[in-house]
């Protein structure tokens, strides 16, 4: 969609050349193209005429300037209008009020509250040094409160136990008072969802968020709900004053226009993306950089930036740092340089990204394959247990043995994986430090 889109607009643009002014008849064409990438980026229609029309306004009679073409112009007009609706910059989360800070998630049953909490959990007690606890308000489904308690731990988070005979009023009261005695910086909310909108779930939160005043209230999405996202949307909006949203499974979604017209519904900043279901797939939401990706503008800019944004640079520091002193480059570096990769948006979507002149020579290199290797090379690591990653050492033939079936592999492919970490560990070595961040730096572009 994205290249089929940049093609008709450079070719409107090239059309438009020479005329001094965006009049009427030439905006009308652009326009239509815009439309179309919106609907097909799964933008709900309403919010793609509501924008269509202010875009329209904006562009009407405005005066060219300097070398500017006024199909450029336009583009420039979309662009930014993009932004503007989507929000500036990226919105971080508020913590400001009397400690604890009650944050409350909510949403439609699988949208993903309670993998976004333990999520945000980590987040908070990594980025922002606070003291996290979790509860679950989720009194219909046993196995949620079960899933919150699993994932809080994996945060590193403290949980607080509830169970399907409390009242969600009564489970959030005793939450509060043992933050509070505990000196807990914030209480993470998670609740019921269901799998439709109905009147008793929405009393229920409502009541939550009488009891809990939060300082932030989470509207968690999933992106590829699209068109009926809009819906989902409204309904919350209007039960509850939400002061952000979470836009899960985004990694999903190549087409990413739930963003847009959730956004739009409910006036809210989307302030945080999933981007995987692991426990740090959680992203502080760029929306300028999204706005570009829904109408495909740019393609090689983005790519640009997500190398850059592929290459998380406080890790590299950190692997450097860990090279100089000495500590050594083990499996848990090694597993961090493979989700690098992935996190770069997939091989196969980086190629899509480059000129076609690149790609059809980078046509003989199978890219699925190349996409499933990193994942079978991910879960052997991921199979083994934290000593072993952090002693490579260790693995003799038992433990290869157990590894092997833990991934659901042959023993040979557990040597494969070892033997070409120890290759990178010797590379690691001969580098020093500098050296280190400066090809990093330079893969960042
Ligand atoms: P809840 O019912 O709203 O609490 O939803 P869950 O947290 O149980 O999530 C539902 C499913 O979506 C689970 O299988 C999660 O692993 C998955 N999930 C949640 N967020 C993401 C995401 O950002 N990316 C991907 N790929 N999966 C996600």
């Amino acid at each position: 969609m994205a290249s089929a889109l940049t093609e008709k607009l450079t070719r409107l643009v090239k059309e438009m050349r020479g005329q001094a002014r965006i009049t009427e008849a030439n905006v009308q064409d652009m326009l239509r193209e815009v439309r179309m990438a919106l609907l097909e980026a799964d933008v709900a229609l309403p919010v793609v005429r509501d924008f269509i029309a202010r875009v329209k306004e904006k562009a009407l009679g405005q005066e060219v300037l300097g070398s500017l073409k006024p199909g450029q112009a336009l583009v420039g007009i979309v662009n930014k209008e993009l932004a503007a609706t989507m929000g500036k910059g990226v919105a971080d989360i508020n913590l400001a009020a009397q400690p604890p800070a009650v944050i409350l998630m909510a949403g439609l049953q699988g949208a993903g509250k309670t993998t976004t909490t333990a999520k945000l959990a980590k987040h908070l007690i990594e980025k922002r040094r606070k003291k996290v606890l979790t509860v679950s308000g989720d009194v219909y489904r046993p196995a949620a409160i079960e899933q919150l308690k699993t994932v809080t731990h994996q945060a590193g988070a403290e949980w607080f136990p509830s169970s399907p005979d409390q009242k969600p009023r009564d489970i959030a009261t005793a939450a509060l008072d043992y933050a509070r005695k505990h000196y807990f910086d914030v209480l993470l909310v998670d609740t019921a969802g269901r799998l439709a909108i109905d009147e008793v779930l929405m009393q229920e939160i409502q009541d939550l968020h009488a009891v809990l005043k939060p300082v932030e209230t989470l509207f968690v999405v999933d992106a590829m709900q699209g068109q009926d996202a809009v819906n989902t949307a409204r309904a919350f909006k209007e039960a509850l004053p939400l002061t952000g949203i979470v836009l899960t499974k985004l990694d999903g979604d190549s087409r990413g226009g739930a963003a847009l017209s959730v956004r739009q519904v409910t006036g809210a900043p989307i302030k945080f993306a999933g981007i995987s279901e692991k426990i740090d797939g959680l992203e502080v939401f760029d929306a300028e950089r999204h706005a570009g990706r829904i109408l495909g503008m740019g393609d090689i800019v983005a790519l640009v930036e997500q190398v850059s944004a592929g290459v998380d640079m406080e890790a590299a520091q950190k692997l450097a740092a860990k090279v100089k002193s000495g500590d050594g480059f083990d499996l848990n570096d090694f597993l961090g340089q493979l989700q690098q990769m992935k996190q770069m948006g997939g091989l196969s979507s980086l190629m899509d990204k480059l000129p076609t002149e690149l790609t059809a020579k980078a046509g003989q290199v199978d890219m699925d394959r190349a996409e499933r290797d990193i994942r079978r090379k991910e879960g052997i690591i991921c199979s083994m247990t934290p000593q072993e990653r952090r002693k490579p050492e260790l693995i003799k033939a038992t433990r290869k043995k157990r590894i092997a079936a833990g991934a659901g592999v042959q023993v040979q492919e557990v040597n494969r994986l070892l033997k070409e970490f120890e290759q990178m560990q010797g590379m690691m070595k001969k580098m020093k430090g500098g050296g280190l961040m400066k090809l990093m730096k330079r893969m960042g572009g």
